[in-house]
């Protein structure tokens, strides 16, 4: 089984250096198949690692682009996270340690409500979150499921250890383009190990997510969101 990726990549083709605007410039679009290319855990599940004292976006910058300079910053502190035995990097951001992302992916969290309900929940599009295609989807997708409620909110640290111990947080993933969904199973965060029962649950959220996705990518169902050609 394997996904398509795509990436793009706008040159400036003028004869001129310096830094500004370039006046023309040429887009290239790169169209491949992958298969999964993260590596996780022998169970599909990856672990992360959450470190407060770095930021990967902030107010006012470019957090909410997808620039080549978001992504150097992130190299050291991924090393840094796969030597501790980590997969990926939460990013978090401000005093009450918020989640942002996760590696280059949006994040869900899907857990028990005050009403007793299941509830999906990714963090708001504040200036600091890619707007994915694959996060849209999900939420327009799980927002026609009857049996699930769907919400954009902030997610603090203390909310995610809270839940977990209360026994309300059923899951947690990161969703892309690249990898679709990839369910999460452990956070290391300041002196906390946390293990999420993400691959637990009886019918996962994250499965049925990527299954419709799935189903749609490839043409097994119809939907808006795809043309099959034939
Ligand atoms: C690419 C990317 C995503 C996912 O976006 P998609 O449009 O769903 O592929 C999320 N976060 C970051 C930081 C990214 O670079």
């Amino acid at each position: 089984m394997f996904t398509w990726h795509f990436m793009e990549a706008l040159v400036p083709v003028q004869a001129a250096f310096g830094v500004m605007a370039p006046e023309s410039a040429l887009l290239f679009v790169i169209l491949s198949p992958v298969s999964a290319y993260y590596k996780a855990a022998a169970d599909g599940a990856v672990s992360m690692y959450a470190d407060p004292d770095v930021v990967r976006a902030f107010p006012g910058g470019v957090g909410n682009r997808k620039v080549g300079s978001n992504y150097g910053p992130t190299i050291e502190v991924t090393a840094r996270a796969a030597k501790l035995g980590h997969h990926q990097v939460l990013w978090l951001f401000g005093p009450d340690h918020e989640l942002t992302e996760v590696g280059a992916m949006n994040i869900f969290m899907v857990y028990i409500n005050e009403h007793g309900d299941k509830q999906l929940a990714t963090p708001p599009l504040n200036g600091l979150i890619l707007p994915g295609v694959t996060r849209r989807s999900i939420l327009e997708l799980a927002s026609q499921w009857e049996d699930l409620a769907v919400c954009e909110e902030v997610i603090t640290m203390d909310r995610v250890i809270e839940l977990n111990k209360s026994g309300r947080l059923l899951e947690m993933f990161g969703a892309g383009t690249a990898v679709l969904i990839s369910p999460i199973s452990r956070i290391g965060y300041l002196e906390h190990d946390i293990h999420l029962p993400t691959m637990k649950q009886p019918q996962p959220v994250f499965q049925r997510v990527k299954d419709t996705l799935l189903a749609i990518q490839y043409g097994h169902i119809e939907h808006p969101y795809a043309t099959v050609i034939s």
